[in-house]
């Protein structure tokens, strides 16, 4: 193995007495006197020991032991510095110094530990920490399993953002889905024990801080009512425990509109009692988040487990016991009875199911090559059969098989299991096969994943690069609210951009539906729109000769109107929900006998107009091209195409384009689309072209 001849930053740790060489991924070899190591930490200890006893032909070309170590050379570098007396080289990121807590964490250098967390918070003392960094310095904490870490910026995030995601759509893609997950649970955590404490806190009467305050309104345990309802909102919204939030709570108690400068003194208020009654509040918020540390720190390690980096010996070990276990499991499936069968694909559960060859073959480009491939001599056979190993479970792999043959497809009872089915079918490039799972799907018309499984199946199609399910699942989450309560445990699966952009997709249709109905109500006012108008709530009788504006009916105006609400806090209307929401509209409105007549003549037909406009506002918006609106325009087409598919391999993106181009009433060709004209040959071109022709 050749040494890396770059030059780590000096050679400080080229001892003359060494005994022990450090080598790491990179490369680097580090000669370092083991009795500093084995003290500070058990897990290099081990690792020594085991290097030290190996025989001395396994050590190559050099007489010391080598340790193998997967961290960078700089890194490790870094690391020793806090060992030797020497001065340590602090780091400068906060990725680096995650970096390097986790690695000492990783070697269970406890000492270390401290040391390191005392000189980061020597270089930046937590005022000088900009509160913008918290989202990032969590998401950094989680990445490396670092506790403590994780704990300091969920509480500072806390105390600075509210938790919803509308607040969030610009953080979205900072923090990972799994890693918002956990931080959802811990607002959840610390938002019950505050509000114990909180309540508590009230009862007391701000433990009377606040006694003989003279206010037009005093809560029943003697504190002025704007104070007690702005202490009561701390656990829904820690972030507005500071101080200026406090002022403009009292601005807002000053400008209300009953109260009596004579029966109010909240204006003058001594320093000495504010100073008391903060500090009072403080003690018991920060009491609360530490609670919460207390009561998390088992679960979340728990949780972080799998995260963090291991030692090399206990992965190993791991690794071993989880095998063990997946054998242990047996499968339900009994394998279909293939006769004459030419191979068998073996299922992740090790379940045998035995095809034709020139069948597999001739539904996978994948398995074409795989099977042209010479087999090694000694490769596994079972009854004779030549073995392939698959990572899919027994229950996929029968659904597979069952498409693969004249009998009846054995479509998966969920949908999580339906995407995975059609994933597998793109991974070996079936595409015949993936249509006829998508064909039978909408055929027998289920499973079709409702509430929080529509999230589920928007998060699994995107990561799973299944173009057409993730743009149908998007749509679908239009209907439901999209809070982080709403996701669950969901939110888990929310890969990189994918949760940012799916709130892009909500914001973009949510404009587009404003922008439809407004032209609704302006231009239709002669078509179908006119016969509302004439409802005497609206229209009252004016006398002869005068000619009032023609107004429609309130119920129906506000249907159309949208208000304001949280873009992310309600179900928004779509083409399905937009023909539930005109009934309830009407039905707030009984009694009038001229809108029932207007609704039974023409109600269906209404309803029908407004849903094919909503489906056009809709077709207009889509998850992966936030910009795809010019189509006179190349060049800026090109530009996004490229930046917004690299993440899919080029079969997905062609996947994408095909069901694009099919899809669009835009008129674009595939000439516009140079960097994939490769693929124009391709078979899935061909595909795309035989499903497409008229
Ligand atoms: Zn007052
Ligand atoms: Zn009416």
């Amino acid at each position: 193995m050749s040494i890396s001849n770059e030059p780590l930053p000096n050679l400080l740790f080229e001892y003359a007495g060494a005994d022990v060489i450090l080598r790491s991924h990179d490369s680097h070899h580090l000669r370092v006197p083991k009795s500093y190591i084995v003290h500070c930490s058990p897990v290099l200890d081990e690792l020594i020991q085991k290097a030290s006893n190996l025989p001395d032909d396994a050590r190559g070309n050099t007489s010391l032991p080598v340790v193998h170590l997967l961290e960078s050379g700089a890194v490790l570098h870094r690391l020793l510095t806090f060992i030797f007396p020497t001065t340590p080289l602090v780091p400068s990121t906060t990725e680096e110094a995650m970096e390097l807590l986790s690695v000492a964490q990783k070697y269970q250098m406890v000492p270390s530990l401290a040391y390191i967390r005392y000189h980061i918070a020597q270089q930046n003392p937590p005022s000088s920490t900009h509160p913008d960094d918290a989202p990032h310095s969590y998401s950094l904490a989680q990445k490396y399993g670092l506790h403590q870490e994780a704990l300091q910026a969920a509480q500072s995030i806390l105390m600075k953002y509210p938790m919803n995601v509308g607040e969030w759509q610009d953080k979205l893609d900072v923090v990972p889905g799994a890693s918002l997950y956990e931080l959802w649970n811990y607002y959840g955590k610390v938002r019950n024990i505050l509000a114990k404490d909180i309540s508590e806190f009230r009862q007391s009467g701000a433990r009377g801080t606040l006694r003989g305050l003279r206010c037009v309104k005093l809560s029943s345990s003697q504190i002025p009512c704007w104070i007690d309802s702005y202490i009561a909102s701390i656990p829904y919204t820690p972030n507005i425990f500071n101080l200026i939030e406090f002022n403009i709570a009292l601005a807002r108690h000053m400008g209300d509109k009953d109260r009596n400068s004579i029966d109010c003194a909240c204006t003058s208020i001594s320093s000495q009692t504010m100073r008391n009654f903060w500090e009072s509040l403080t003690s018991v918020v920060h009491g609360s988040f530490k609670k919460v540390s207390t009561i998390e720190t088992y679960e979340l390690l728990k949780r972080l487990k799998p995260l963090q980096a291991e030692s090399a010996l206990s992965l190993v070990r791991e690794r071993e016991e989880s095998q063990d276990q997946a054998n242990s499991i047996t499968s339900q499936i009994e394998p279909l009875d293939v006769p004459d069968a030419s191979l068998i694909i073996r299922s992740s559960d090790l379940v045998d199911f035995r095809v034709h060859k020139p069948v597999l073959a001739m539904a996978s480009p994948f398995f074409t090559g795989l099977l042209s491939l010479p087999q090694p001599s000694k490769s596994e056979s079972v009854d004779g059969l030549p073995v392939v190993h698959l990572p899919e479970d027994a229950e996929l792999l029968n659904s597979l098989v069952s498409m693969l043959y004249p009998i009846r497809p054995v479509i998966p009872d969920s949908y999580d299991k339906v995407l995975h089915l059609l994933a597998a079918c793109q991974k070996y490039n079936m595409v015949q096969i993936q249509s006829s799972v998508r064909a039978e799907v909408i055929r027998k018309g289920s499973p079709a994943p409702v509430g929080a499984e529509v999230f589920r199946a928007y998060a699994i199609a995107r990561s799973k690069g299944l173009i057409p399910e993730m743009e149908k699942a998007a749509r679908q989450t239009l209907d439901y609210p999209m809070t982080f309560g709403s996701l669950g445990e969901g939110l888990r699966l929310f890969e990189g951009s994918a949760l940012r952009d799916l709130a892009r997709f909500r914001k973009r249709y949510k404009d587009n539906l404003a922008t439809c109905l407004r032209s609704f109500l302006e231009v239709n006012k002669s078509g179908l729109l006119k016969i509302w108008i004439g409802c005497p709530d609206v229209m009252p009788r004016e006398p002869p000769g005068t000619n009032p504006p023609p107004a429609l009916p309130t119920w129906l105006r506000q249907l159309l109107s949208q208000g304001n609400n949280d873009l992310f806090a309600y179900p928004l209307t779509t083409p399905s929900s937009i023909r539930e929401k005109y009934l309830r509209a009407i039905k707030t409105h009984p009694g009038c006998s001229f809108c029932l007549w207007a609704h039974k003549t023409i109600g269906p037909a209404f309803c029908a107009d407004l849903g094919r406009r909503l489906t056009q506002a809709q077709a207009k918006v889509h998850t992966l091209f936030p910009d795809f609106r010019a189509p006179n325009d190349p060049p800026f087409l090109r530009h996004s195409v490229t930046c917004n598919l690299p993440s899919y391999s080029t079969y997905s993106s062609f996947r994408f384009l095909a069901v694009l181009l099919a899809s669009s009433t835009i008129p674009c060709h595939l000439q516009d689309f140079p960097e994939y004209s490769i693929s124009l040959a391709s078979p899935v071109y061909k595909l795309y072209l035989s499903e497409n022709e008229p």
